[in-house]
């Protein structure tokens, strides 16, 4: 999607660094951390939010990235949050999981 930046992001467009990636999802870091640990896992086709998703399969995987990808971080202890919709926080609509350790301020 043109305007959405974390399919900019998922293009290279930024060079922003992925921290773990597979077939479903990028990871990188969060720009402003709400943790001392704080990555977003990103599935690569664009879906406004967890309200729009409706493949199951595609779930049970990104939360497996959610596992990989910690694992990678070398965290044993962390926190999942998606926000869906704009009353709940949410401020980029593509689809994105929250993951957090260390310090939680969110
Ligand atoms: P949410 O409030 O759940 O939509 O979370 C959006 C998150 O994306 C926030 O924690 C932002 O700090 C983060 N964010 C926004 N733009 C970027 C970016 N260019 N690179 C990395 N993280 C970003
Ligand atoms: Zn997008």
């Amino acid at each position: 999607m043109q305007d959405c930046i974390f399919c900019k992001i998922i293009n290279g467009d930024f060079g922003t660094e992925f921290v773990y990636e597979n077939e479903d999802a990028v990871v990188f870091k969060d720009i402003n951390p709400k943790a001392n640990t704080h990555l977003l896992v990103v599935p690569r086709i664009h879906v406004e939010s967890l309200n729009e998703l409706d493949d199951e399969a595609l779930l049970g995987r990104l939360m497996m990235t959610v596992k990989k990808a910690a694992q990678k971080a070398g965290l044993s202890s962390y926190r999942t949050v998606i926000n869906t919709g704009k009353d709940a926080g949410q401020e980029v609509f593509h689809l994105h999981i929250h993951i957090l350790s260390g310090d939680i301020r969110l």
